[in-house]
């Protein structure tokens, strides 16, 4: 099981920010921002370079949550920034997909 399938299934505890039948949002234990919140689908994607055309609606599903997760977060209106790292180089250390989302604050530009 990995460990935000974990954090689905209520064996390890975290601040939820949204839930519906395909998606969780959850605030992230170290955050990079003020407002730092992982979205990931309950349905495990390993990473998106794993994605296949079976996942197309679920990914889809995943991007439209994201506003409302921005909502709830607080962060609509100032904006915010999406972020899916893959692989090694890109910073992946939890092997199921999850989009973070940044926000509370001017971003930089490019990323460190
Ligand atoms: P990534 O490095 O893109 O794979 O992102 C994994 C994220 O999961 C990191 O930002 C971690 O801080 C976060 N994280 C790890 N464990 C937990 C946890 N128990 N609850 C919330 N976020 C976590």
């Amino acid at each position: 099981m990995t460990l935000f399938e974990r954090i689905i299934a209520r064996q390890i505890p975290a601040d939820i920010v949204y839930e519906d039948d395909q998606v969780l949002a959850f605030r992230d234990i170290n955050p990079q921002a003020p407002v730092h919140v992982l979205l990931v689908p309950k349905r495990v994607v390993p990473r998106i370079a794993e994605a296949t055309a079976g996942d197309q609606s679920l990914l889809g599903h995943l991007l439209l949550a994201a506003p409302e997760v921005a909502r709830r977060a607080g962060i609509a209106e100032g904006g915010y920034r999406l972020v899916i790292n893959n692989g090694r180089d890109g910073g992946e250390t939890v092997p199921h997909l999850h989009c973070h989302i940044l926000g509370g604050r001017p971003l930089g530009w490019p990323p460190g």
